[in-house]
């Protein structure tokens, strides 16, 4: 930063530095900035750093670049990536920045359906799921910004598509907007495997595991031999100070299940591709995506935490300027 004689203030990369200068335009809400929360303890295992505590959070967003000395960015370029929240940015750390070349879709979309969240339902989805036409698949957290988007590639495949949710809107909005084949709360069912019978009474071939937990057990008891169940995240168990344990994993052997794990930013070559697929679908409206939209930066926190009591309806964005 820069403050002229006429005190008006300058945005400036620093002279010599291979930075850029950013105006964060949209901030991602995302579950996984909770554990970063926690401080790490010896034997805890973490795959991204703890927040620093007086220090910005860092997180993907949406940005446009003021100033820059790296060769790959210049001032008017749009990216998304990892970025503070706060109105500008100094990033240094370029490397896992993507250039925004598709404007003619809302920007915002580059913090869920055209970014990170797009990237984890098709990574999960076609690479760790293999789906096969006709197959059976579950969601949970299934109208959130990952889910509402598994559902509908599950549906493109030909896939039998059920999710669940936990308001009586989000049900409706999984039936009546994203097309999924039946849908329950998952709040209002006293018994989750008798539920997963209702809706599966041949079983699961795919499950795409949002939540884990008492979920993930119920499912277990649910799944077709040979079933698949993608490890997305477990956003019932960021909360706890000691994870539920999982008591049906004996299902896991006598239906020779496979259960993988897996994190998007080791799949984003595929982007790409991704966006390949994905584009045209947008376009021919075959596709289609809920954002929750939280006005300014001071609605940031809120907006966060609501993600954990299931306040936000589709993917939760943080406007903090529109250009
Ligand atoms: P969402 O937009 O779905 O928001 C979170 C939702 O989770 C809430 O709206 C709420 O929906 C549900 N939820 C909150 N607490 C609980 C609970 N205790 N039990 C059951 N459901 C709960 O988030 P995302 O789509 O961004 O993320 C979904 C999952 O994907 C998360 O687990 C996240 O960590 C994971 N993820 C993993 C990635 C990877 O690389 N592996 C990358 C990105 C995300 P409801 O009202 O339906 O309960």
């Amino acid at each position: 930063m820069h403050v002229s004689t006429s005190g008006t203030i300058k945005l400036k990369v620093p002279e010599g530095s291979n930075a850029i200068l950013v105006k964060n335009l949209y901030l991602s809400c995302d579950p996984y900035m909770r554990p970063r929360m926690d401080q790490p303890t010896p034997g805890s295992q973490s795959y991204v750093d703890s927040f620093k505590p007086g220090s910005p959070i860092v997180g993907y967003g949406v940005a446009k670049v003021l100033d820059s000395g790296h060769p790959d960015f210049k001032k008017g370029d749009l990216i998304w990536g990892m970025t503070g929240w706060e109105e500008y940015s100094l990033i240094t750390k370029t490397q896992g920045l993507f250039k925004i070349h598709h404007t003619d879709v809302p920007l915002s979309y580059y913090t869920g359906l055209l970014g990170m969240a797009g990237t984890t339902a098709y990574i999960g989805f076609y690479e760790i799921c293999s789906p096969k036409k006709g197959e059976h698949v579950f969601i949970s957290a299934a109208s959130g910004a990952v889910g509402q988007l598994v559902g509908q590639f599950a549906k493109l495949s030909g896939c039998h598509v059920v999710g669940s949710a936990g308001s009586k809107e989000k049900v409706n909005l999984l039936k009546n907007k994203f097309g999924f084949d039946d849908a329950f709360n998952y709040k209002e069912e006293p018994d989750l495997a008798a539920a997963l019978k209702r809706c599966f009474p041949e079983g699961i071939d795919i499950y795409f595991d949002n939540v884990g937990g008492k979920m993930l057990d119920a499912v277990l008891l649910n799944m077709r031999a040979h079933g698949r169940i993608a490890e997305c995240g477990m956003i019932s168990q960021y909360n706890l100070e000691q994870p539920e344990g999982v008591h049906n994993l004996m299902s896991v052997v006598w239906k020779q299940i496979r259960i993988e794990g897996f994190l998007v930013f080791e799949y984003y070559h595929l982007y790409p591709k991704f966006l390949e697929f994905v584009l045209p679908h947008i376009k021919e409206g075959k596709i289609t995506y809920v954002e929750d939209i939280a006005e300014g930066l001071e609605s940031a926190p809120a907006a966060l935490i609501g993600l954990f009591t299931g306040r936000n309806v589709g993917k939760q964005v943080v406007v903090v300027a529109r250009e």
